[in-house]
């Protein structure tokens, strides 16, 4: 793939996931605190701003574009956004535009969403039990996510479900997840927790080594490793008995960075080299100077000059303390 961006180790970044904002109408426990404290309002960009960051990154080779949170629905008159990025749809410079979200506004958005170009979408679900779902979302309702799923797949978008894999939690779920997503031709990748941010409990107790996960899922179903590829990190095998693709993501048991397009940016015009690492670069002063893109540009080509090799997440009971302070919200997974 084509980039002007080609960092020190020769990835080529496509890319960009945009957190449009660190709110989230949800507190889920392996994520936030319940009284989080979130960014004051001042210090977000704009939507022109943010459109106008967007359209430097695509300019510059960005193909793949994911607007993520927080919860990317709650920000105000996201959709103008979502209609202002789908130009570079119409264009041909961006290949794919899509969003990573709750789905608790789906019923909302999803038939403009698909209007938009959107095609897929990823929708966080950790389990199918109403009480299982309000504790683990503290504030979030299993319904209205289902009726958002429903709503996305009636406007023909296709949906991928991600799932937290948590011990003792969701870990004897996960076949039944499974058959639900795949009965719904949905694909499904379950997760690490990584150690990012205080939350309320000690992550220790929550995390499960897909290693393990894997090992009992063989004993239901046939895996078999399969070289689908999405652009994300997720490692794919084909479920023989559903004829659905489950992912992995192991960014704790398997390190992926070798093959790293993507960057992050974050609603305040913050850009993340790397989700593990703590190293960010200032786009919003270069940004709001001048008119002109020339010196943003010129920040962005600074900053993927340091893209990091890779990181280094530990979740240990000595390492007690997250490896990286930010919370996922800010840079949005
Ligand atoms: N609010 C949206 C959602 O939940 O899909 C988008 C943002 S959320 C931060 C993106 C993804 O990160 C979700 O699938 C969520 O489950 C996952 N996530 C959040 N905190 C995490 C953590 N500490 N470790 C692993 N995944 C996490
Ligand atoms: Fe909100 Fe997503 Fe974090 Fe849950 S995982 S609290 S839905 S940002």
């Amino acid at each position: 793939m084509q980039s002007d961006m080609i960092d020190p180790f020769g990835r080529a970044i496509t890319y960009l996931r945009v957190s449009v904002t660190d709110r989230c109408d949800f507190r889920c426990t392996y994520c936030m605190a319940e009284d989080m404290t979130f960014l004051p309002k001042k210090d977000l960009l704009s939507l022109e701003e943010l459109d106008r960051l967007t359209t430097v990154f695509v300019e510059k080779g960005v193909k793949k574009l994911r607007l993520t949170g927080g919860e990317p629905l709650v920000r105000k008159n996201i959709m103008h956004l979502v209609r202002q990025i789908s130009r570079h749809l119409d264009s041909g410079a961006l290949e794919e535009l899509t969003l990573t979200t709750n789905g608790s506004l789906l019923s909302r958005f999803a038939a403009e969403l698909a209007d938009c170009g959107v095609k897929r979408i990823n929708v966080s679900l950790d389990t199918l039990d109403t009480d299982k779902f309000r504790q683990i979302t503290r504030w979030g309702s299993l319904d209205r996510v289902m009726a958002g799923i429903d709503a996305a797949q009636a406007a023909g978008i296709h949906i991928k479900l991600n799932a937290v894999a948590l011990k003792n939690f969701n870990e004897f779920e996960i076949p039944e997840l499974l058959r639900f997503a795949h009965g719904r031709g949905m694909d499904l990748t379950v997760i690490e927790t990584m150690p990012m941010g205080e939350i309320d409990g000690d992550r220790t107790d929550q995390y499960l080594p897909l290693s393990l996960l894997r090992a009992s899922l063989e004993r239901l179903f046939t895996l078999s490793d399969i070289p689908f590829k999405t652009g994300g990190p997720a490692r794919y095998v084909e479920v023989a008995e559903t004829g659905g693709r489950l992912g992995f993501i192991t960014p704790m048991t398997h390190n992926f960075c070798e093959s790293c397009n993507r960057v992050r940016l974050t609603c305040t015009g913050t850009l993340y080299m790397c989700l593990g690492q703590e190293d960010a670069a200032d786009l919003r002063t270069p940004l709001r100077v001048s008119e002109g893109n020339e010196r943003v540009s010129a920040a962005i080509d600074e900053a993927i000059g340091r893209k990091p090799k890779g990181h280094d997440f530990v979740i240990d009971r000595r390492t007690r303390r997250p490896a990286v302070s930010r919370h996922m919200s800010v840079t949005g997974g």
